[in-house]
């Protein structure tokens, strides 16, 4: 009998205990609950990090790598405004480019084409008008090669930048015209300002004709003709991912820059995936907006 009762006192004492922790933890709860909700009210201003913490965790940042960068009809890079007036500096996503600038060269762009050939990589050549017109069958050559196209002006005009709108937008039709000479139907995507001198207008009107405005990430500066192994030391030790590397095939004696591609070619062949900037289709954007292709882009 004694037992019964020390037992049921003992779970009355036990179930009391119970029921008070639970109305202890719901009031605490309670209370942070109150204390927390004038936190998020606007009218005091900043929010008190404990609203904070109860958020749900922050999106993780976008991972780059998951979109593809060449072949027409895949879409457009994201946009990168790392360069100089909104012009790209990155390739926006894992994959390097290779860039030649100043051709096509009678000389030096054909082994330029047999030494990327040889090593299966795909790189975007930026014309000079004078030179597509004087060789045409190079520009057709880096067309079956699978190289994609990027306009350098009509005669590699370094103040470009600085003339008015409508001498800017002749000058960059008149050598997409030339390079569609002869690549009929040629997608010319991309504008680089000869001596990276970019001004505003110049990118603008690059834009509303329909090319993306490309720096680059890399530059050994082989124009001032170091040696072979300074280039591919500054490419091969500067080169991360997502760049875009500036390279000259013409303009003056480019051998070491022939000689350093035997390096650079295979040492960030091992390292990164090396393809062309896609072809025609990036579309001009201006604040966010994407504006349909354009006559000269095709
Ligand atoms: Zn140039």
């Amino acid at each position: 009998m004694v037992v019964i009762v020390a037992g049921v006192i003992a779970a009355i004492v036990a179930s009391a205990y119970l029921v008070g922790n639970q109305l202890g933890t719901d009031t605490a709860q309670l209370r942070a609950a109150s204390s927390a909700a004038p936190s998020a009210a606007p009218a005091t201003g900043t929010p008190r990090k404990v609203a904070a913490a109860a958020r749900p965790p922050a999106a993780p940042p976008p991972q780059l790598g998951v979109q593809p960068v060449s072949g027409p009809g895949r879409p457009p890079l994201p946009l990168e405004h790392g360069g100089p007036f909104g012009s790209r500096r990155t390739t926006g996503t894992p994959q390097v480019a290779l860039t030649f600038d100043d051709g096509p060269d009678p000389a030096q762009t054909p082994q330029a084409l047999a030494l990327l050939r040889q090593y299966g990589v795909k790189a975007t050549f930026c014309l000079v008008g004078i030179n597509v017109k004087a060789f045409p069958g190079l520009v057709r050559q880096i067309a079956r090669d699978g190289h994609t196209f990027c306009n350098h002006s009509w005669r590699h005009d370094i103040r470009l930048g600085a003339r008015p709108k409508a001498a800017i937008r002749a000058d960059l039709l008149r050598t997409n015209e030339a390079i569609r000479a002869a690549v009929p139907g040629a997608r010319v995507s991309y504008y680089r300002q000869p001596g990276g001198a970019w001004t505003a207008p110049v990118v603008a009107v690059a834009r509303e004709i329909g090319m993306t405005s490309l720096h680059w990430t890399v530059d050994p500066q082989d124009w001032r003709r170091p040696s072979a192994g300074s280039i591919a030391s500054t490419v091969n030790s500067s080169t991360t991912s997502g760049a875009i590397i500036l390279l000259h095939d013409a303009g003056g004696d480019r051998r070491s820059t022939i000689a350093a591609l035997r390096s650079i070619l295979p040492n960030l062949g091992r390292r990164f995936q090396l393809g062309a900037l896609p072809p025609g289709i990036d579309p001009p954007r201006m604040h966010g907006h994407e504006w349909p292709l354009k006559v000269g882009q095709t």
